[in-house]
Parts: C-alpha cells; sequence; structure tokens
C-alpha cells in the first residue's frame, strides 16, 4: 500500500478525511493521524484505496473493542465506589430526583456533593 503507518510517530491508524480522483487510477487523499493530530496528503491507486478500506474496517473494530473495554472499566470502578456508598447508608432516593430550580424547571444538578 503506498503509505500505510504515519509519517511522524509510526501509528498504523491513518484516518482518510476526503479524496479526489487525479487520473483514472490515481486518487489523491486527505489523511489525519489521530495519534498527533499529523495531517498529510498522500497519492493511493484504486487497489491502494480498497485496501485503506479494508484496514479501515479492522481499525474500527480494534477501537469499538477498546471503547468496550474503557467502558466496562469504567462501569466496575464505579461500581466498587457504589457498593461500599451503599453499606454506609450514604445514597437515597433523592440522590436521583432531578434538581428543580426555584423556577421549577428540572435541569442538571449543578453541585457535587
Ligand atoms: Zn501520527
Amino acid at each position: 500500500m503506498a503509505l500505510s503507518a504515519c509519517p511522524s510517530c509510526d501509528s498504523s491508524f491513518l484516518q482518510p478525511l476526503r479524496c479526489e480522483p487525479r487520473g483514472s487510477d490515481e486518487v489523491l487523499v486527505d489523511l489525519r493521524c489521530p495519534e498527533c493530530m499529523t495531517h498529510l496528503q498522500a497519492p493511493f491507486s484504486r487497489a491502494d484505496m480498497a485496501e485503506l478500506d479494508r484496514r479501515q474496517s479492522e481499525w474500527r473494530e480494534e477501537i469499538v473493542a477498546a471503547y468496550e473495554r474503557s467502558v466496562t472499566e469504567s462501569m466496575e470502578a464505579l461500581a466498587a465506589c457504589l457498593v461500599p456508598a451503599l453499606a454506609a447508608d450514604l445514597i437515597g432516593a433523592d440522590d436521583f430526583a432531578p434538581f428543580r430550580s426555584p423556577g421549577g424547571f428540572a435541569t442538571a444538578r449543578r453541585t457535587a456533593r
């Protein structure tokens, strides 16, 4: 493939932003590196574009898996705090009630406890 890694940080997660045809078998692609924020432009053949598309699907799966791991870790950390708080009777129904402003409108609670 024409360009498979970021020239600045060697990340393999280059993201195509837009492309512009240049001739019958070449496409000029604007790419962005999500790790070092470098923007670059590179010519790709149609075959390179197909390979880039295939790799993007793989990267997307990798990113979704990392996101799901992160959500799981975050929820586990919240549960680790919630269990002792419930055991110490520090949480009641009022903790889940929407905050009512003096005008009577429910808004997001702004005060930390
Ligand atoms: Zn980079």
